[in-house]
């Protein structure tokens, strides 16, 4: 099937072209036909959008898997060095990069540089482990004096879907950690999102890495589902929502094929009235409203507030959400800009509408935002902050995946452990206080994958990330992300 779009005046054709990405091939086509790609800060189309079906999919995994058979056993050292090279070609790309990055999802050309950044930083980190893994001597303790070891030994074909918040960021936490590892990669980038991976694939190519080592091939939800249960996947590494994570697990345990899976969240952000209200309220308030539009996983959405500074809190929240002017992505000095779609549009402001009908007080925000001009169809929403919302209720409870914001009062801090654990999503966990000892027993006490004390940042390379419960399984970062891509064999010599 191939639609057509209507080459009218607010057409840009500066959009590059993408291809699906197989062995050393650049396909034009695929047969699952072409989804039309909306720029989300003027609603309209700029673009047709090749997709994979699942005739491309087994190519690439067939291809993949070829390609394993000389990467598996290649020197760390080379796996290394072309991972350098990539890195620099990151790196020297990275304006361009912020360029697709806007294109993809409308995220501002100052928060894509940054963005970059830290993509660079996760490539050379898992370039350097390449050539430092390591084995363990096991038990020589049986009675005729066995030798024992372990074989770390690559995967094979790792299945990679992302999702459209961060396509160079999610790229990065997967690919590098699997190449270097030894497995080849099939990746499915988001349909809504495919610029950013374009590029990717373009300088994968002129790294030098041999061909069919990764495979980047856009596609939609039937795509994906072709990756997961194709047989020759040995591991899928997925970024998404709980609800698609549970359909890949489902397909999975056919075959018992193991997942990582990085999901939603919901995080508390405990702010105890010791804190430095001006850091806990800036940083805090910013990344939930006014980064990436509050759709980033991992965001402070919760924000839980000891009863004797409530309303100092909530002044000083309402002061920084609304000096928050989100834009057009490609303008200088914007650090917000719409959300990725109609739907994700519709759906956020539907979540706004039942807050306000379920009884939480709206603080600032609440409506669609029109910019006119270009950006008249764009999808702008107001930072929106709520207070007094009811830990139970939907808006506590459901990630919204948009720049909304939810405040709770608390009395003590075992109340406000009770409530941050009272979800069933468990990524991060924020604490805002100078008390170092509590912050300590607090951070023991969250059910989440990592708590981030007095406004640390998230996303550091070297520390583990992945959350519990409906946010997850599995991790990526530090020594835990490279080690998901290897499995462990027992040898003995008697
Ligand atoms: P989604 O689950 O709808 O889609 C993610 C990807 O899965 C897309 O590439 C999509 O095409 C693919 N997909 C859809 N159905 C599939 C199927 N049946 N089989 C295989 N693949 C399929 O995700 P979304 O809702 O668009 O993304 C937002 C979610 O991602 C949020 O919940 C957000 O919190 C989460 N997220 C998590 C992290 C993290 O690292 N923890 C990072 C970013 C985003």
């Amino acid at each position: 099937m191939s639609t057509s779009i209507d080459h009218g005046a607010t057409l840009d054709l500066s959009r590059p072209n993408t291809h699906l990405h197989i062995g050393s091939e650049r396909l034009a086509e695929g047969s699952a036909g072409v989804f039309e790609h909306v720029n989300p800060a003027t609603g309209d189309v700029d673009k047709e959008i090749p997709l994979a079906g699942p005739r491309e999919v087994d190519r690439a995994v067939e291809t993949a898997h070829e390609a394993y058979k000389s990467w598996r056993t290649s020197q760390p050292a080379h796996r290394r060095n072309l991972l350098l090279k990539l890195a620099d070609l990151i790196e020297a790309h990275g304006d361009e990069f912020a360029r697709r990055g806007a294109m993809d999802n409308g995220t501002p050309l100052a928060v894509g540089t940054g963005m970059v950044t830290t993509s660079v930083e996760w490539t050379r980190y898992y370039a350097g482990w390449a050539d430092k893994l390591s084995s363990d001597v096991t038990s020589t303790i049986t009675a005729d004096g066995e030798f024992g070891y372990t074989l770390r030994q690559p995967y094979g074909v790792i299945g990679i879907i992302i999702t459209w918040n961060g396509p160079l960021i999610s790229l990065a936490m997967k690919i590098p950690a699997a190449l270097a590892a030894g497995n080849t990669v099939v990746v499915k980038p988001s349909e809504l999102t495919p610029f950013s991976g374009e590029l990717f694939a373009d300088l994968v190519a002129e790294a030098g890495f041999p061909p069919g080592v990764v495979n980047i091939l856009p596609g939609d939800a039937a795509a994906g589902a072709s990756l997961v249960s194709h047989p020759k996947v040995q591991k899928v590494s997925f970024t998404g929502g709980p609800a698609t994570a549970r359909k890949i697990l489902a397909a999975c345990a056919e075959d018992m094929k193991p997942a990582v899976l990085e999901l939603g969240g919901k995080s508390a952000n405990i702010v105890f009235d010791d804190a430095d209200l001006d850091a806990a309220c800036g940083l805090g308030t910013m990344m939930a409203v006014g980064l990436l539009s509050g759709q980033g996983c991992a965001f402070p959405t919760r924000m839980l507030v000891q009863d004797n500074i409530y309303d100092d809190v909530l002044a000083r929240v309402a002061a920084v959400a609304g000096s928050v002017v989100p834009g057009d992505p490609f303008a200088p000095n914007i650090m917000t800009g719409p959300v990725v779609n109609k739907a994700a549009y519709e759906r956020i402001l539907g979540v706004i509408e039942q807050a306000k009908a379920d009884g939480a007080r709206l603080l600032t925000g609440g409506q669609a935002l029109s910019l006119g001009g270009d950006n008249a169809g764009g999808y702008f929403i107001e930072p929106t902050v709520f207070a007094d919302v009811d830990p139970w209720s939907d808006l506590a409870q459901n990630e919204v995946f948009g720049p909304v914001l939810a405040i709770t009062k608390f009395s003590t801090e075992e109340e406000a452990i009770e409530i941050a654990n009272a979800t069933r999503y468990g990524l991060s966990g924020y604490i805002q206080t100078k008390d170092l000892k509590r912050g300590l027993r607090v951070a023991e006490a969250m059910v989440t994958g990592e708590v981030l004390i007095n406004g640390a940042a998230n996303l550091a390379v070297n520390r583990p990330f992945g959350g519990l419960g409906v946010s997850g399984l599995g991790k990526e970062g530090g020594f835990a992300g490279i080690d998901e891509f290897l499995r462990t064999k027992g040898v003995a010599i008697a």
